[in-house]
Protein backbone atom coordinates (compact mmCIF):
# COMPACT_ATOMS: atom_id res chain seq x y z
CA UNK A 1 0.00 0.00 0.00
CA UNK A 2 1.10 3.54 -0.67
CA UNK A 3 1.50 6.28 1.81
CA UNK A 4 -0.32 8.69 1.81
CA UNK A 5 1.90 11.35 1.04
CA UNK A 6 2.26 8.90 -2.43
CA UNK A 7 -1.49 8.77 -3.12
CA UNK A 8 -1.38 12.55 -2.29
CA UNK A 9 1.12 13.92 -4.80
CA UNK A 10 -0.64 10.95 -7.52
CA UNK A 11 -3.70 12.56 -7.00
CA UNK A 12 -1.93 16.13 -7.76
CA UNK A 13 -0.21 14.64 -10.70
CA UNK A 14 -3.79 13.78 -11.99
CA UNK A 15 -5.48 17.18 -10.88
CA UNK A 16 -2.86 18.42 -13.63
CA UNK A 17 -3.30 16.58 -16.26
CA UNK A 18 -6.54 16.81 -16.18
CA UNK A 19 -6.19 20.31 -15.89
CA UNK A 20 -3.93 20.66 -19.06
CA UNK A 21 -6.46 18.58 -20.73
CA UNK A 22 -9.54 20.72 -20.61
CA UNK A 23 -7.16 23.80 -21.30
CA UNK A 24 -6.57 21.98 -24.19
CA UNK A 25 -10.34 21.49 -24.82
CA UNK A 26 -11.45 24.59 -24.23
CA UNK A 27 -8.88 26.70 -26.35
CA UNK A 28 -10.16 23.93 -29.03
CA UNK A 29 -13.85 25.14 -28.45
CA UNK A 30 -13.02 28.25 -28.99
CA UNK A 31 -11.69 27.77 -32.42
CA UNK A 32 -14.58 25.48 -33.21
CA UNK A 33 -16.91 27.85 -32.36
CA UNK A 34 -17.51 30.32 -35.25
CA UNK A 35 -18.00 28.02 -37.45
CA UNK A 36 -20.66 26.56 -35.25
CA UNK A 37 -22.52 29.66 -34.63
CA UNK A 38 -22.19 30.08 -38.47
CA UNK A 39 -24.04 27.14 -39.15
CA UNK A 40 -27.05 27.65 -36.59
CA UNK A 41 -30.54 29.17 -38.24
CA UNK A 42 -32.44 30.07 -34.88
CA UNK A 43 -31.41 33.55 -33.72
CA UNK A 44 -32.03 32.24 -30.21
CA UNK A 45 -29.71 29.50 -31.29
CA UNK A 46 -27.20 31.82 -32.40
CA UNK A 47 -27.94 34.46 -29.13
CA UNK A 48 -27.24 31.60 -26.57
CA UNK A 49 -24.10 30.02 -28.83
CA UNK A 50 -22.23 34.02 -29.28
CA UNK A 51 -22.91 34.30 -25.33
CA UNK A 52 -20.96 30.92 -24.41
CA UNK A 53 -18.46 31.31 -26.79
CA UNK A 54 -17.70 34.57 -25.22
CA UNK A 55 -17.51 33.08 -21.66
CA UNK A 56 -15.34 30.29 -22.76
CA UNK A 57 -12.42 33.03 -23.68
CA UNK A 58 -12.90 34.16 -19.94
CA UNK A 59 -12.65 30.33 -18.99
CA UNK A 60 -9.13 29.95 -21.07
CA UNK A 61 -8.49 32.98 -18.99
CA UNK A 62 -9.56 31.18 -15.88
CA UNK A 63 -7.80 28.13 -16.41
CA UNK A 64 -4.47 30.11 -16.81
CA UNK A 65 -5.09 31.41 -13.53
CA UNK A 66 -5.57 28.23 -11.85
CA UNK A 67 -2.70 26.71 -13.20
CA UNK A 68 -0.75 30.05 -11.81
CA UNK A 69 -2.62 29.53 -8.41
CA UNK A 70 -1.30 25.42 -7.60
CA UNK A 71 2.29 26.77 -8.85
CA UNK A 72 2.23 25.38 -12.83
CA UNK A 73 2.92 27.05 -15.95
CA UNK A 74 -0.40 26.69 -18.15
CA UNK A 75 0.33 23.95 -20.43
CA UNK A 76 -1.69 22.41 -23.13
CA UNK A 77 -2.12 18.47 -23.77
CA UNK A 78 -4.28 16.99 -26.30
CA UNK A 79 -8.19 16.27 -25.18
CA UNK A 80 -8.70 13.44 -27.88
CA UNK A 81 -12.55 12.88 -26.28
CA UNK A 82 -13.00 17.11 -27.26
CA UNK A 83 -11.02 16.50 -30.51
CA UNK A 84 -13.70 13.49 -31.26
CA UNK A 85 -16.64 15.63 -30.13
CA UNK A 86 -15.98 19.10 -32.27
CA UNK A 87 -15.13 16.34 -35.17
CA UNK A 88 -18.82 15.08 -34.50
CA UNK A 89 -20.27 18.54 -34.41
CA UNK A 90 -19.01 19.23 -37.60
CA UNK A 91 -19.78 16.20 -39.08
CA UNK A 92 -23.55 16.94 -38.28
CA UNK A 93 -23.01 20.85 -39.59
CA UNK A 94 -21.60 19.65 -42.86
CA UNK A 95 -24.70 16.75 -43.46
CA UNK A 96 -27.14 18.60 -42.72
CA UNK A 97 -28.89 21.25 -44.73
CA UNK A 98 -29.54 24.65 -42.62
CA UNK A 99 -32.82 24.79 -40.90
CA UNK A 100 -34.16 23.69 -37.51
CA UNK A 101 -33.07 19.81 -37.99
CA UNK A 102 -29.59 21.22 -38.41
CA UNK A 103 -30.21 23.44 -35.13
CA UNK A 104 -31.40 20.51 -33.16
CA UNK A 105 -28.41 18.43 -34.48
CA UNK A 106 -25.82 21.55 -33.54
CA UNK A 107 -27.66 21.52 -29.92
CA UNK A 108 -27.37 18.06 -29.65
CA UNK A 109 -23.47 18.53 -30.10
CA UNK A 110 -23.10 21.34 -27.95
CA UNK A 111 -24.75 19.27 -24.87
CA UNK A 112 -22.30 16.48 -25.67
CA UNK A 113 -19.53 19.18 -25.31
CA UNK A 114 -21.28 20.87 -22.02
CA UNK A 115 -21.69 17.50 -20.51
CA UNK A 116 -18.22 16.51 -20.85
CA UNK A 117 -16.84 20.19 -19.65
CA UNK A 118 -19.59 19.87 -16.18
CA UNK A 119 -17.80 16.06 -15.72
CA UNK A 120 -14.29 17.44 -16.25
CA UNK A 121 -15.02 20.87 -14.08
CA UNK A 122 -16.66 18.81 -11.47
CA UNK A 123 -14.03 16.15 -11.00
CA UNK A 124 -11.11 19.11 -11.09
CA UNK A 125 -13.22 20.99 -8.36
CA UNK A 126 -13.30 17.95 -6.08
CA UNK A 127 -9.82 17.61 -6.58
CA UNK A 128 -9.01 21.33 -5.46
CA UNK A 129 -10.99 21.22 -2.44
CA UNK A 130 -9.33 18.14 -1.28
CA UNK A 131 -5.73 18.79 -2.39
CA UNK A 132 -6.36 22.04 -0.41
CA UNK A 133 -6.39 24.15 -3.33
CA UNK A 134 -9.64 26.12 -2.39
CA UNK A 135 -8.84 29.43 -4.79
CA UNK A 136 -8.59 27.11 -7.48
CA UNK A 137 -11.24 25.23 -6.21
CA UNK A 138 -13.55 28.10 -6.80
CA UNK A 139 -12.76 29.93 -9.77
CA UNK A 140 -13.32 25.94 -11.06
CA UNK A 141 -16.41 25.81 -9.66
CA UNK A 142 -17.70 28.89 -11.23
CA UNK A 143 -16.77 27.79 -14.28
CA UNK A 144 -18.83 24.71 -13.69
CA UNK A 145 -21.60 27.00 -13.42
CA UNK A 146 -21.56 28.35 -16.69
CA UNK A 147 -21.30 25.32 -18.24
CA UNK A 148 -24.27 24.22 -16.57
CA UNK A 149 -26.23 27.42 -17.10
CA UNK A 150 -25.23 27.09 -20.74
CA UNK A 151 -26.51 23.16 -20.97
CA UNK A 152 -29.53 24.04 -19.36
CA UNK A 153 -30.38 27.43 -21.77
CA UNK A 154 -29.73 24.39 -24.71
CA UNK A 155 -32.12 22.17 -23.49
CA UNK A 156 -34.97 25.06 -22.68
CA UNK A 157 -34.18 26.50 -26.42
CA UNK A 158 -34.20 22.58 -27.32
CA UNK A 159 -37.63 21.79 -26.30
CA UNK A 160 -39.46 25.11 -26.22
CA UNK A 161 -38.70 26.06 -29.71
CA UNK A 162 -36.32 23.88 -32.20
CA UNK A 163 -37.34 20.47 -31.53
CA UNK A 164 -40.90 21.18 -32.22
CA UNK A 165 -40.11 23.08 -35.04
CA UNK A 166 -37.58 20.53 -36.01
CA UNK A 167 -39.97 17.88 -35.98
CA UNK A 168 -42.45 19.28 -38.19
CA UNK A 169 -45.01 17.14 -39.59
CA UNK A 170 -43.27 14.44 -37.79
CA UNK A 171 -44.18 15.90 -34.44
CA UNK A 172 -46.32 14.73 -31.86
CA UNK A 173 -48.22 17.54 -29.72
CA UNK A 174 -48.89 16.94 -26.05
CA UNK A 175 -46.51 14.05 -25.52
CA UNK A 176 -43.58 14.91 -23.07
CA UNK A 177 -40.02 15.11 -24.30
CA UNK A 178 -37.85 16.02 -21.66
CA UNK A 179 -33.87 16.69 -22.80
CA UNK A 180 -31.13 16.90 -20.38
FE1 LIG B 1 -16.03 25.62 -21.35
ZN1 LIG C 1 -9.92 14.78 -22.46
FE1 LIG D 1 -18.72 7.52 -24.28
FE1 LIG E 1 -19.00 25.03 -22.41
Amino acid sequence: MKSKTQNESGLRELLEDQLKDIYWAEKAITKAMPEVVEKATSQELVDALTEHMEQTHQQVTRLENVFEMIGLKPQAEKCEAMAGLIEEAEDIMDELDEGPVRDAGIIAAVQKIEHYEIATYGTLRAFANILGEYEAASVLEETLGEEKDANQKLTDLAESVINVEAAGDEGVSGTSTRQF
